[in-house]
């Protein structure tokens, strides 16, 4: 799937052992060291998913936890705590935690709770199955296929290719797709949509130069064209 995860931990053994893990588990990682780097990163590159420790230099995870949410950005955050108090789950997810892990924790556990928390990013489409020319995608499935052979997205490719069909015909801005895909209320960071657009483009275009079905719309953002012959 490839989810970019925002690893945020002081404790250098344990961020080592925590990258290598989700490494192998088909993560792409980024790491921060202080709440100040934390936050720097979560506001600047669009994760995923951030894994952030409550006791951090610096600044807490708490504190970067309510910055994220106040700058509107909705990615999946899962809180790591020495403390098992109650009080601190309550104002972690009161700031906008999603999740919340005791240490010490077991890995598995804690890929099982990011696995939980990724497949909650809501996908927003009806339950259609389209063939658009060689293009024939099963949303309830998430399968797609290109001239019979399964074609390999990942979750943000399906989402956005998802979004885009629902909508054939009418431009899309990329502000509503950063908005209902990437939950960012915020244009910094347009080039995501457009890297991830190329991405679609290789692998569902004839030619990816001259695209037929995700058509760019001149400083708008994007139009799924091509005719549905079953919807
Ligand atoms: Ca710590």
């Amino acid at each position: 799937m490839n989810e970019h995860i925002l690893l945020v931990e002081d404790e250098q053994a344990l961020r080592t052992a925590l990258e290598i893990r989700l490494r192998a588990e088909g993560y792409v990682l980024d790491t921060a060291v202080d709440g100040e780097e934390a936050l720097r990163k979560a506001t600047n590159m669009p994760f995923d998913l951030i894994v952030l420790d409550v006791m951090l230099p610096v600044r807490n995870g708490f504190e970067v936890c309510r910055e994220v949410r106040q700058q509107g950005m909705a990615t999946p955050i899962l809180m790591l705590t020495v403390r098992d108090k109650l009080v601190d789950k309550v104002v972690g997810l009161n700031l906008g935690a999603d999740d919340y892990m005791t240490k010490p924790f077991e890995s598995e556990e804690l890929i099982a709770r990011i696995q939980a928390l990724l497949r909650r990013v809501p996908i927003l489409t009806g339950q259609g199955v389209y063939e658009f020319s060689s293009i024939h995608v099963n949303v309830p499935r998430r399968e797609i296929t290109r001239d019979g052979k399964p074609v390999d997205l990942t979750r943000r490719e399906f989402q956005l290719l998802c979004y885009l069909m629902e909508r054939r015909g009418t431009p899309v801005h990329r502000r509503e797709l950063l908005r209902s895909i990437w939950g960012y209320d915020t244009d910094a960071y347009t080039r995501t949509i457009d890297t991830h657009v190329a991405s679609l483009r290789r692998k569902l275009e004839e030619d990816p130069g001259r695209p037929q079905l995700i058509v760019t719309i001149p400083n708008v953002g994007y139009k799924f064209q091509g005719s549905s012959s079953n919807s």
